[in-house]
């Protein structure tokens, strides 16, 4: 069981901005900006790799999902990213398909 479906079941705490019966949102605990979350499917998709088309419209909701959250916090208008690790060479570490909102500060571009 990943640590992501641990704190969508609640056996580890999570500092949680966000539910619904198929998403979640926490903070990172490792931020890398001062708005860090990642947005999850509760549905244990391991990456965006094994998403397949039935996966779709969740998918859009998570991504809406995001872009709402972005909203809530006041950083819309600033600007913010999205990002999807997958894979070793994605930088992925852990193995439940989550998408980063980074904001409140300048990002540079390309990502290391
Ligand atoms: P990735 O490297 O794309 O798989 O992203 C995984 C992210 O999960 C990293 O940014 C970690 O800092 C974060 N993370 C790991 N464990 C936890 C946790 N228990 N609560 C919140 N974020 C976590």
């Amino acid at each position: 069981m990943s640590v992501f479906a641990k704190i969508i079941s609640r056996e580890i705490p999570g500092d949680i901005v966000y539910e619904t019966d198929e998403v979640i949102a926490f903070r990172d605990t490792n931020p890398k900006a001062p708005t860090h979350i990642l947005v999850v499917p509760k549905k244990p998709i391991a990456r965006i790799n094994d998403a397949s088309a039935e996966d779709a419209r969740l998918i859009g909701t998570v991504l809406l999902t995001a872009a709402e959250i972005a909203r809530k916090l006041g950083i819309d208008r600033s600007g913010y990213r999205l990002v999807i690790n997958n894979g070793r060479d994605g930088g992925e570490s852990v193995p439940h398909l989550h998408v980063h909102l980074l904001g409140g500060r300048a990002l540079s571009w390309p990502p290391g």
